[in-house]
């Protein structure tokens, strides 16, 4: 260190590196008063040609000197150099020619030297002299490399082995540099665990583009795939405009989409075991008036062939009283055969009225799966609007203002309802469906007609409020929050409570509403973070 800085003070006085110099900037840097006998000059007493070869003699040192300062080698450690360095010039700085001549030796000895192994020389190597590189003082580093490990070891996917490896290895190599300082081992062992994390992280995105291109292909391909294609084009449709967002695609869009799919699917689930109850119903029911005809037609056969009898008796009798009988037993038979007839009709009238009311649901139930697929601006749990019919929303005010109409601006708030995942823990996933549908409809009731409310995703709400200033949408959204503190719905009997929080900002000309929600999300966090059900500015 010392040495290093000598020679720096050397180059910086632009003084030549002759042994007087040099001792006497080495006794500057290490803090010693300077020394009387040292010129300053080009000590004028030499013959020029000697003095000309005793600075190539030292120009040729100082640069080999510079070149091998810092290389830890196997037996010559950093430390061991500087203490020779050290012990070489207090033995030889009144002899210039010794100083000179020891000097070379000892380079010689340290150029033969094998290169240190990283591992073990570690603890010897010497620190690396950010002074001399960039005039940062090397205490500022290690709070950067601390910063900017962890930085990275949170974006390092965390159930992965290898991610999990280089994380702890950057923590670990980030204290080493707290407490042990920096040297070149050191920062090569840094910039080699960056390496293998920059080639995860290339591979990650890597999985993530292949991911988005697989689920754009499943969109295209589940309209094939479906039994009708109608049922799933719009929510096709959905899922392809979310993919398709290539610079905004987020998480939070992504979540909403997959909500989206599984909404409608749970919906369209029901809808179908309905639609094919139905149409078990409705074969059974054919299978029953198959069974009726046939027994008609049997009971026909059977009075077929009493009549035939009764015909051969009417013929063979010979008694008036014996042709009385026979038209008795005939006069019965029919009677019995008409009853039945009768009876057989009216169940296959009834029969045939409930077969066309099951074909008219079954119709109305396919009817309804087609619109549940098309519909896919609004959201089917809570009725309110999805994402799509939020971007509908934001475009027709968006239109709105470009012409000048609806007053000033357009507050933008954000909804997110407290603690939900306790409910859904505590009461079920039913009663929390419940829950949002309720807080849909409370919100919804207590808004203008001009005002938009959109299921964002999750438990999560945006309102589009315009014509109004932040303060007062906050005002809105606080008096919202004030209203939801009276019972909220029942469950089992028990009134059960919800809250939510809120940020809510302005809409800036021109911006996406992507921008905007960003900045209300930004003062939701602000509103959970100081106690929640309270609105903040963003
Ligand atoms: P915080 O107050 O910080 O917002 O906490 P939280 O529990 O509300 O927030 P978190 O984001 O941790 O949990 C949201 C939960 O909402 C997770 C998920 O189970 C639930 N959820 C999301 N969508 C639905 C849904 O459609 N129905 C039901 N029942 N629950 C949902
Ligand atoms: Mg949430
Ligand atoms: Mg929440």
């Amino acid at each position: 260190m010392l040495a290093k800085g000598a020679l720096r003070r050397l180059a910086q006085a632009q003084l030549e590196p002759t042994p007087e110099n040099y001792a006497r900037a080495y006794a500057e840097e290490a803090g010693q008063p300077p020394s009387e006998a040292a010129p300053r000059g080009d000590g004028g007493e030499l013959a020029a040609e000697s003095h000309k070869t005793q600075l190539a003699a030292w120009a040729a040192l100082t640069e080999r000197l510079a070149r091998n300062l810092d290389r830890g080698g196997r037996q010559w450690t950093a430390a061991r150099r500087k203490d020779s360095l050290k012990r070489v010039f207090e033995g030889s700085r009144s002899d210039a020619q010794r100083l000179l001549q020891r000097l070379q030796s000892l380079l010689s000895a340290w150029e033969v030297d094998q290169p240190g192994d990283p591992a073990q020389t570690g603890v010897d190597d010497p620190p690396l002299d950010t002074a001399a590189r960039g005039d940062v003082p090397a205490g500022v580093w290690p709070p950067v490399a601390a910063a900017l490990g962890a930085a990275v070891r949170a974006a390092l996917p965390p159930a992965l082995p290898l991610a999990a490896r280089l994380a702890a290895e950057l923590a670990r190599l980030a204290d080493e540099l707290a407490s042990d300082g920096a040297t070149p081992a050191r920062a090569a062992a840094i910039e080699a665990v960056c390496q293998q994390t920059q080639r995860l992280f290339a591979g990650r995105h890597r999985v993530l583009d292949e991911l988005i291109a697989l689920c754009r292909e499943m969109t295209a391909g589940l309209t094939e795939l479906a039994e009708d294609d109608s049922w799933a084009r719009g929510q096709c449709q959905a899922l392809q405009a979310t993919l398709a967002d290539d610079g905004g695609l987020d998480a939070r869009g992504l979540r909403a989409a997959g909500a989206l799919l599984a909404d409608t699917r749970r919906h369209q689930q029901r809808l179908r075991g309905e639609r094919q109850a139905a149409r078990d119903a409705l074969k059974q029911l054919i299978h029953d008036m198959l069974m009726e005809a046939g027994e008609l037609g049997d009971q026909a056969g059977r009075f077929q062939q009493a009549a035939a009898a009764h015909a051969a008796s009417i013929e063979q009798a010979d008694t008036l009283q014996g042709l009385a009988e026979v038209v008795k037993s005939l006069l019965h038979d029919t009677r019995a055969v008409q009853s039945a007839v009768g009876l057989s009709q009216q169940r296959l009238q009834a029969d045939r009225a409930r077969a066309t009311e099951m074909e008219a649901r079954v119709r109305e139930l396919e009817g309804e799966l087609r619109r549940l697929s098309e519909e896919v601006s609004t959201d089917v749990l809570t009725q309110v609007a999805n994402r799509r019919g939020l971007n509908q929303a934001f475009e027709a005010e968006c239109a709105r203002s470009e012409r000048g109409q609806g007053g000033a601006g357009l507050a933008v708030g954000l909804i997110d309802i407290d603690n939900f995942k306790k409910l859904n823990d505590s009461l079920g996933h039913a009663a929390g469906d419940v829950a949002l549908k309720t807080l849909a409809a409370a919100v919804r009731e207590r808004l203008r007609p001009v005002d938009h409310l959109a299921r964002f995703g999750g438990e999560e709400f945006v309102v589009l409020l315009p014509g109004i200033d932040v303060p007062e949408a906050q005002q809105v959204l606080t008096r919202l929050q004030r209203a939801l503190s009276e019972a909220l719905f029942l469950h089992d009997g028990r009134e059960v409570f919800i809250t939510f929080s809120a940020g809510v900002t302005a809409w800036r000309t021109g911006e996406a509403l992507q921008a905007s929600i960003e900045r209300a999300d930004e003062a939701l966090y602000e509103a959970k973070r100081t106690g929640k059900n309270r609105t903040c500015i963003g």
